[in-house]
């Protein structure tokens, strides 16, 4: 009986023990638990678990906000990038697409991500700046042709990025076809002015010298020689005026005046200048012009414009050598427009010829307009004049038969 009753008290205590052991490891260890989340969350450790809870949900909350956050900059990044007009990839270390923005994508009519830029873009010379930049991790850069979706010039630029883990290549195709085209466009004008200012500049020169050198008795001949080198220096200040003219215009500095104009007033002006030029050049003037037609405009401008248009009708004109030599101008309201129309039985102009007529310095025939003093750049001026006045200007023509130009105007009022 005592022998159980040992046994019984001894495997109690054993238990105990065990119990005692077990609660105390439990007890450290939530100590440990405890001091770990009271350090991570920045809390003294003789805080509450409630309190220590509570500042790690804060803190798991914060941290999800910032991770939003940095998925929103994220997205928002790449929005921008696939929206930059630009075209550019990011290449990874195996030469694969990662990414291509909208810009690039249109490059292509293949899915770019995950292949080789050689294989999604149809040219081999970027496929070549992008190895040699991987062979000497040093960025390359070079101008390239691109045919599709259409022909473009484009400045190619590899460059490496060196990652932590590795390295990526960025390829930027930055188009410079308009560049390119305005940098044409800029020396055609520049040589086209050094033509038309050589020209004349070469006869005054030389009737000067004749005029100089040689022992000319015969006053008829030194008088046709100066009228020569007069006529020849206006056309030189028409031109230059014509230049300055234009260049004020396309820049924006001329000012317009804009006010109520009649445009019986703006005929009537132009007939009387012109009238004495047509009775000269036996060319008859007709004219059909409604009354009380108001546009909101600069009269002095669209003296200009009209004046532009009769001239050359009168002067194409008289330049036929056969048929009717006739000029009618006509001004009518028609659908909340003022139309002015100017018709001619001259020279006509060539089919070929029509999309170019209003270009500077494009001309049908270029020694008959020089003869006639012309400077190749009243068309461009009119049609100017014309948009500045919100308008339109079109013409119909027929090779030896004559033309119309029609200038519309947007009406201000209509005053019978
Ligand atoms: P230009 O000073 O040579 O007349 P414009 O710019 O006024 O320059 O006209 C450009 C060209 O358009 C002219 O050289 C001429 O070939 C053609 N042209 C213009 N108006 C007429 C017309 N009424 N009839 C025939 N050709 C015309």
């Amino acid at each position: 009986m005592v022998h159980l009753l040992l046994l019984f008290v001894s495997s109690a205590a054993v238990l105990f023990f065990v119990l005692l052991c077990l609660e105390k490891r439990k007890n450290s260890r939530m100590e440990a638990t405890k001091r770990r989340f009271a350090d991570l969350a920045e809390t003294p450790q003789s805080a509450s678990f409630v309190l220590i809870y509570r500042q790690i949900q804060q803190m798991l909350q914060k941290e999800r906000e910032d991770v939003a956050l940095l998925n929103a900059q994220q997205n928002n990044l790449m929005t921008i990038f696939d929206n930059l007009g630009e075209a550019f990839f990011i290449i990874s270390g195996d030469g694969k697409i990662e990414f291509a923005n909208k810009s690039a994508r249109s490059l292509s009519n293949k899915e770019l991500k995950g292949r080789k830029v050689t294989e999604g873009i149809e040219n081999y010379y970027i496929g070549d700046l992008l190895d040699e930049t991987m062979k000497t991790n040093e960025a390359q850069e070079s101008e390239i042709t691109m045919y599709y979706p259409k022909r473009s010039i484009r400045d190619c630029k590899v460059i490496p990025i060196f990652l932590k883990e590795q390295t990526k290549y960025l390829i930027l195709l930055r188009d410079l076809t308009k560049e390119k085209e305005l940098e044409a466009m800029r020396r055609d004008f520049v040589a086209n002015v050094s033509h038309e200012l050589r020209t004349p500049l070469t006869s005054i020169h030389g009737y000067a010298e004749t005029l100089a050198e040689d022992d000319l008795e015969d006053k008829t001949t030194v008088k046709r020689f100066l009228q020569i080198i007069e006529n020849e220096s206006a056309r030189m200040s028409r031109l230059i005026n014509d230049l300055l003219d234009l260049e004020k215009l396309e820049s924006g500095d001329a000012s317009f005046k804009m006010e109520e104009v009649e445009l019986k007033d703006i005929a009537d002006y132009v007939m009387g200048i012109v009238e004495p030029l047509a009775i000269e050049r036996e060319v008859t003037l007709s004219t059909d012009i409604e009354d009380g037609l108001f546009v909101e405009g600069d009269s002095d401008r669209l003296v200009q414009l009209l004046l532009n248009l009769v001239d050359n009708a009168v002067k194409y004109t008289a330049a036929k050598e056969h048929g009717p030599r006739e000029v009618w101008i006509r001004i009518y309201a028609h659908n909340n427009f003022a139309i002015i129309e100017i018709e001619d039985s001259g020279v006509g102009i060539p089919e070929e010829s029509l999309k170019h007529i209003f270009e500077r310095f494009y001309r049908v025939d270029k020694a008959r307009s020089r003869k006639m003093g012309g400077t190749g750049l009243g068309l461009a001026i009119t049609r100017f004049i014309v948009e500045k006045h919100k308008g339109n200007i079109s013409l119909e023509s027929e090779y030896g038969t004559g033309t119309i130009f029609k200038v519309k105007l947007p009406l201000k009022k209509v005053f019978k």
